[in-house]
């Protein structure tokens, strides 16, 4: 598989990244994702609301989507989250949605769970307006960090605790239109 050197001045110059997923392997994966998820929800009466957490899911969104075999619409939502240690932090709205989700089927598209601090906040929020169903997707999962006591319906692939970036996930705003998923070395980048 190939590998990523950081080339943009930082602290991060000259790290050399591996390759944990080709795009090959995250295409088949996603339409795995798709298949299970449109089989699970053939049977809703309108088209499940499909709300992706910008903006590290903006590819991922577009490409299970676009996989699936039943109809979907589409909302996003935005949040930012401040770690202080793993356990403990805030998660704060930055731009909510704006479609109408009572008595909707809701799948919220992440690109990664961590700690599972966001997905938790975003759980609850979702909850409060009484949607007809909600499901969590996530691209990766860093099982071994996550605190979360009810796990995403569905995962794409489970990782270790490594930084990672790629198909939309970034370190400071760069390397999200990489295809690819490369990961930072164990105790390196962390976030
Ligand atoms: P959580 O609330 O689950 O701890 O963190 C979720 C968010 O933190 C993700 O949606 C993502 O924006 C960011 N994040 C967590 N781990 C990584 C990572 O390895 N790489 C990047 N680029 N972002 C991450
Ligand atoms: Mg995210
Ligand atoms: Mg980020």
């Amino acid at each position: 598989k190939k590998n990523l050197i950081i080339d943009h001045e930082g602290p991060f110059q000259g790290q050399k990244l591996d390759c944990l997923f080709s795009e090959q392997e995250i295409q088949a994966r996603v339409k795995e994702l798709a298949d299970q998820i449109s089989h699970d929800l053939e049977n809703a009466k309108k088209p499940p609301i499909l709300v992706g957490v910008l903006n590290g899911s903006l590819f991922f969104m577009a490409d299970l989507m676009r996989a699936m075999s039943i109809e979907t619409e589409m909302d996003f939502i935005k949040i930012s989250s401040y770690h202080h240690t793993s356990s403990t932090g805030t998660v704060r709205l930055v731009k909510d949605i704006s479609a109408q989700i009572t008595d909707r089927d809701v799948l919220i598209v992440e690109d990664i769970v961590d700690t599972g601090l966001s997905i938790n906040f975003l759980r609850n929020r979702m909850l409060s307006n009484a949607p007809h169903s909600l499901r969590v997707v996530t691209f990766l999962y860093k099982k071994e960090v996550s605190q979360l006591k009810k796990e995403p319906e569905y995962i794409g692939f489970v990782i270790p605790n490594r930084f990672v970036v790629g198909y939309g996930l970034d370190l400071d705003q760069k390397y999200r239109t990489l295809r690819d998923i490369y990961a930072f070395a164990p105790d390196n980048k962390q976030e």
